[in-house]
């Protein structure tokens, strides 16, 4: 037999069922035959391998700047945030609005610009963020948002014990993800936690190219509804469920057909800066960008339900996690 160093499988800890599928810089992906789990090996990363991966591509480090410009340039009343999240968040939105009554304190971890704060106020819930963005947080702060750069373990002394945690778009980006939800399970036992991660299923992937995000070092894993649900049952988790949420013409309007039609026939990776921001580089104006998202949704309609017909998902599975 000949002896392999490959990572186990951080869900399973399968090493008999992982096999290589696709190789990237000094990262291998692999794939458990077991719990169905995609992950990076090694199943870590530091800045230097960050830099290496994404240098190359001059769009690139816009697309992981968060768009602070359009958190400050965002209305008191915080409708813009309405277009600005996923599909998944809005039906994340739709399960929290059935069981959380006006005023519940609500914790969103890795809250980044701060859009699901905004639609979560505007639902009357007491919203509260965590994540790693300075700049992003001190914008948030300035807008009466409770927020901070603590992690978990962390949780600043003070703060309401929340009644939902929400986690959107993080987990695939950590080296640990059930040692993370693990401790998320046990800070927050009484809490839903309500969790999106990319599609395997997703609509943007109908160019037919993997989205340059969607490799490591950003992404370490990818997730199906089933790996996932395996691995939120598994850190103690009693109920658990997972969709796939239909496309819907908010989410198109984003991405647009540009960026698919990059993927197909320019053959690049599809980006959020594709998708965001216009040839000059530079962010529109929030209100700009607004109008332009309003006539593209309804133009987008048959698309979207095209993309239902054909089996597609939104951009992210949704998770909800209780007990
Ligand atoms: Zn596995």
């Amino acid at each position: 037999m000949i002896a392999t160093e490959k990572e186990a499988c951080p869900v399973c800890h399968s090493v008999e069922f992982v096999r290589e599928v696709e190789s990237f810089g000094e990262f291998r992906g692999m794939e458990c035959g077991q719990c169905t789990l995609q992950f990076a090996d090694p199943l870590r990363y530091d800045e230097a391998a960050y830099r290496r991966a994404y240098s190359d591509d001059e769009g690139t480090e816009a697309a992981y700047v968060p768009s602070v410009q359009w958190a400050r340039e965002m209305s008191a009343e915080g409708e813009e945030a309405e277009w600005l999240i996923s599909a998944a968040q809005r039906r994340a939105l739709a399960v929290l609005e059935g069981e959380l009554a006006a005023g519940a304190p609500v914790l969103d971890l890795g809250c980044g610009t701060g859009w699901f704060l905004e639609c979560g106020r505007r639902r009357g819930w007491e919203m509260s963020g965590l994540d790693v963005g300075e700049q992003n947080v001190a914008v948030l702060r300035d807008k009466g948002f409770r927020c901070a750069t603590a992690n978990v373990e962390a949780y600043p002394a003070g703060w309401p014990e929340p009644r939902a945690v929400t986690l959107f778009e993080v987990l695939e980006h950590l080296p640990d993800p059930v040692g993370f939800l693990s401790g998320l399970r046990e800070r927050f036992p009484e809490a839903p936690l309500v969790l999106s991660v990319p599609s395997p299923k997703r609509w943007t992937r109908l160019g037919g190219v993997r989205d340059l995000a969607d490799l490591p070092p950003n992404h370490l894993t990818r997730w199906t509804r089933e790996s996932l649900e395996r691995a939120l049952r598994q850190v103690g988790y009693r109920e658990v469920w997972t969709e796939h949420p239909a496309p819907d013409g908010r989410e198109f309007a984003q991405v647009g057909l540009r960026g698919i039609l990059k993927t197909r026939w320019a053959g690049r990776s599809l980006t959020q800066a594709d998708a965001l921001l216009p040839e000059a580089g530079d962010l529109p104006p929030l209100g700009e960008a607004m109008a332009r998202w309003r006539w593209k949704s309804r133009m987008g309609e048959p698309f979207v339900w095209a993309f239902r017909a054909a089996g597609w998902s939104a951009i992210s599975i949704l998770a909800v996690a209780r007990g």
